[in-house]
């Protein structure tokens, strides 16, 4: 039996293992590539994400689900299986609501994300959750020890728009395998994706009533509610550091676990002994990828002073190559920006680059041929001082800084001179100088010489205002884990 994952009266909410409609009716979902509306999705109110947190409660409160690892990896697969039976529904949908580029959804924006969800099933049924600490005599008695590992509890996932299958899997691989019940809010701009998610789980999987529920909204606040919600135990979160400031604050008064996942502003570091060309044209055309919007592309190019002209001029011609293009043609890096909203919020930073005396080579404006949809061009802008916004603030956008510096030592200040340290690059032949550069800089991730940090059983996340914890990997799981230390007389 395959599912409509599109219903043209509109997507529903999972709300207590029930497919149902939203009690503020529907909202549209626009195309980035069109700017026209596309469809309905269910408006979930303030009442409905309230009865989603019941639900969550009650099964984690009065189900065996958190206790029966066995039970959860099987959801989990049938999960992904019923993602993989619907791969080209699910396509089509992240390329319509997301503008995903085609050619991402073989990869981390849809089949990559769909297939890691079996690692984490496997991890539910091979994870230690119990281990015996040796015989210890605390105050003279002798003691067994033994240390389990408990799920959380409630789970509030609040996701973006950007990669929205990657981020609301990283968030429900590890929290459903780890044993916690979960609700899933997703940004307004990408309802479909996890109404999918929800519908999928309802028709095709074992997974309890209540396990899982996914309201979608057009209001930001019916997200708020779960960071401040005592019934929900951990609030997941990815966006901007602005959001995920407050939903920390939120969080505080039922002191509950947060996990954030925040914005960057990272640096790629090209050593003077490094591949130039190699270098720059990969600077210049991974900021490209998806227009630019994913949180841990390098935004700031730091190159020798020395190589300044050379570095800048391969970076243009590279930079100047990449068309923005419609993202359902297979050849497409660069699509549209998600929204309106946004693509004002770029230009204003590409106004401001000019007004602070920076000097725009490449792109700057929209593509020519392009009226409908909300695309800018690639662009590259050099001569800007280090205190510019442009500089400092995420961007989000297909937008490149090149900024000179003198020596290596002078390159990680640059580097470090941020509040962001989520990502970036170092690119350098001699080990030893690439590993001193390495160690210098503070983020959570970093790619040498062209290396892929991104994968499952790889830990993702940020130094700095770039968050708290990890995503993926072991460490991911255990973001959703209590520790419990039990002690029997020996
Ligand atoms: P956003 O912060 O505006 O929204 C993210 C989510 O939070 C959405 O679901 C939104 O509805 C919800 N939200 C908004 N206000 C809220 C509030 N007061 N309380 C609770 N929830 C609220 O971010 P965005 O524009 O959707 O996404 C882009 C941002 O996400 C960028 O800053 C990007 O760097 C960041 N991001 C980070 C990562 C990462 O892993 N570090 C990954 C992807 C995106």
């Amino acid at each position: 039996m395959t599912s409509d994952l599109r219903p043209s009266d509109g997507t529903p909410l999972l709300i207590d293992g029930k497919l149902v409609g939203g009690s503020a009716g529907v909202f549209a979902t626009t195309s980035p590539t069109t700017g026209e509306r596309i469809g309905w999705a269910a408006d979930g109110s303030a009442e409905d994400m309230g009865a989603a947190i019941a639900a969550a409660r009650t099964a984690f409160d009065e189900t065996g689900w958190s206790t029966d690892p066995g039970l959860r990896a099987r959801c989990v697969r049938q999960l992904r299986d019923a993602m993989l039976d619907h791969i080209e529904q699910l396509r089509e949908i992240t390329i319509a609501e997301a503008g995903a580029p085609r050619l991402l959804t073989s990869g981390p924006h849809l089949e990559g994300p769909v297939h890691d969800l079996g690692w984490f099933a496997e991890l539910a049924e091979n994870y230690a959750w119990r281990t015996d600490l040796p015989i210890a005599e605390p105050l003279g008695m002798r003691t067994a020890r033994v240390l389990r590992r408990e799920a959380v509890g409630v789970v509030g996932a609040i996701t973006p728009w950007n990669f929205p299958h990657q981020i609301n899997l990283a968030k429900l691989g590890p929290a459903l395998a780890a044993g916690n019940t979960v609700v899933l809010k997703p940004a307004p701009d990408t309802p479909w994706c996890a109404a999918a998610l929800g519908i999928l789980a309802a028709e095709h999987t074992d997974i309890p009533p209540g396990v899982l529920n996914v309201v979608t909204s057009s209001d930001h606040l019916v997200g708020a509610l779960l960071a401040e919600d005592p019934r929900v135990d951990l609030v997941s979160f990815t966006g901007s550091t602005r959001t995920g400031k407050s939903v920390m604050a939120a969080a505080a008064n039922t002191v509950k676990k947060v996990f954030l996942e925040l914005g960057g502003k990272s640096a790629f570091v090209v050593l003077e002994d490094a591949d130039l060309r190699a270098a720059c044209s990969m600077a210049a055309f991974s900021v490209c990828v998806h227009a630019g919007q994913g949180c841990a592309l390098s935004t700031r190019l730091l190159v020798p002073r020395s190589k300044y002209e050379e570095a800048v001029a391969i970076t243009a011609e590279t930079m100047g190559g990449v068309r923005p293009g419609d993202p359902n043609d297979a050849g497409t890096v660069c699509g549209p920006l998600i929204s309106e909203r946004q693509r004002q919020r770029v230009e204003s930073y590409l106004e401001l680059a000019r007004r602070d005396g920076g000097e725009i080579l490449v792109g700057g404006g929209r593509p020519a041929g392009r009226d409908e949809g909300w695309f800018v061009e690639p662009t590259l802008i050099t001569g800007l001082p280090t205190t510019s916004a442009v500089v400092r603030e995420e961007i989000f956008g297909p937008v490149l800084v090149v900024l000179p510096y003198d020596d290596d030592a002078d390159a990680v200040r640059i580097a470090n001179d941020s509040p962001y340290g989520l990502s970036g690059a170092v690119w350098g032949t001699d080990p030893e100088r690439v590993d001193k550069v390495v160690s210098g800089i503070r983020t959570g991730t970093l790619s040498v010489n062209g290396g892929t940090w991104y994968s499952v059983d790889a830990p993702f996340g940020g130094y700095k205002q770039s968050g708290i914890g990890r995503e993926m990997g072991v460490a991911g799981f255990e973001e959703y884990l209590e520790t419990k230390l039990i002690a029997y007389p020996a």
